[in-house]
């Protein structure tokens, strides 16, 4: 039997930081986890800390990481990463994915390791182009709200190409489109969690703006099945990794009311400063290069992610935390 494969994890206790530890124990990897639980919850990863092949550090990648012993693959998931997360905590979301990509950079390179980034479909703003291809330049405001977490990851992803052209280092970038499922938190401020949030506590919808902006949403077991892919291909620049089934936010809602039998209505507020009006993956080069194409029809995904969301305390229901008045 060949050697087992040591993989550090960032971001590990946050939502998908724990379903790519799980997927990587599944796998029978020696998992890594990190992070600095500012967004993350350790309950996400409880179930791996009795594993012989699991261990965790606390500790803000932002600063120097040290690991132990060697690594072959390393996934930079640390980040907030919910538009109200980043206005809370701007400064922590320009260093984790700035400082902190650059030392786990460091980190590939020290250890002869291959890294995959976490990028996003932020990094195309506000698009101009739609469906978003990975060869759009993006449109951004630097200075806007969403310019801390649009930047950075941005940067991440000029850097780690720097890395990967001067250094040779072998570099993976996955653009994350929005993603849903169990452990989302609950209060995260995202659109799904809000809408079924308020479903649950029997109050009305807040749709934003008028509702007729459009998301596509991923599945979580689609997603961690196409970064597993993109880790393990030889293809170095960005890929779009998402769900090309595109939905307004006004129907996102009257889905959310269908399936948890809801006699609320939705109620409009304002419209968050440059809040994208439109956003779908064009996926052709995912399928291309990875075969990948995702499986779990929203309908079947919303089922599972309500299912999940019951389980939760009162407690964590009324939470008052990021709730929108
Ligand atoms: N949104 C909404 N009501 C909410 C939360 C979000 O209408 O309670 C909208 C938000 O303005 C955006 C979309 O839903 O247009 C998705 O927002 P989210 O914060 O989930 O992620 P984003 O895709 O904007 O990063």
């Amino acid at each position: 039997m060949s050697e087992q494969k040591r993989v550090l994890v960032t971001g590990a206790a946050g939502f998908l930081g724990s379903h790519l530890c799980d997927r990587f124990i599944a796998e029978g990897y020696h998992v890594i986890g990190m992070d600095n639980l500012i967004t993350g919850d350790l309950k996400n990863i409880e179930h791996l800390f009795k594993l012989e092949h699991f261990e965790f550090y606390h500790h803000d990648v932002s600063k120097f990481v040290h690991v132990p012993g060697k690594l072959d693959y390393i996934l930079h998931f640390a980040s907030p990463a919910s538009p109200i997360d980043y206005l809370k905590i701007p400064i922590q979301t320009l260093k984790v994915g700035s400082l902190g990509t650059h030392n786990l950079l460091g980190l590939a390179k020290a250890k002869n390791a291959r890294i995959l980034v976490a990028s996003t479909s932020e990094v195309y703003g506000d698009p101009m182009v739609h469906p978003q291809t990975e060869d759009y330049f993006g449109n951004v405001n630097p200075v806007g709200p969403r310019g801390v977490y649009d930047e950075a990851k941005r940067f991440q992803e000029a850097i780690t190409m720097a890395y990967h052209t001067y250094h040779g280092l072998e570099t993976r970038i996955v653009r994350i489109f929005n993603t849903y499922g169990p452990r989302m938190r609950l209060n995260d401020g995202r659109v799904l969690p809000a809408f079924i949030g308020q479903a649950l506590r029997g109050e009305d919808l807040t749709a934003f703006g008028d509702g007729s902006q459009t998301r596509s949403f991923c599945y979580v077991s689609d997603l961690v099945e196409g970064i597993y892919r993109l880790l393990l291909s030889d293809y170095a620049k960005p890929v779009n990794i998402g769900n090309p089934d595109e939905i307004t936010i006004n129907d996102f809602a009257q889905e959310i009311l269908a399936l948890t039998g809801s006699k609320n209505k939705i109620i409009y507020k304002p419209l968050p400063e440059n809040d994208p009006k439109q956003r779908r993956p064009d996926i052709t080069l995912a399928k291309k290069l990875l075969g990948w194409e995702p499986k779990i029809h929203r309908a079947e995904g919303l089922k599972k992610t309500l299912e999940y969301f019951k389980t939760l305390s009162k407690d964590d229901l009324y939470k008052s935390e990021h709730r929108f008045k």
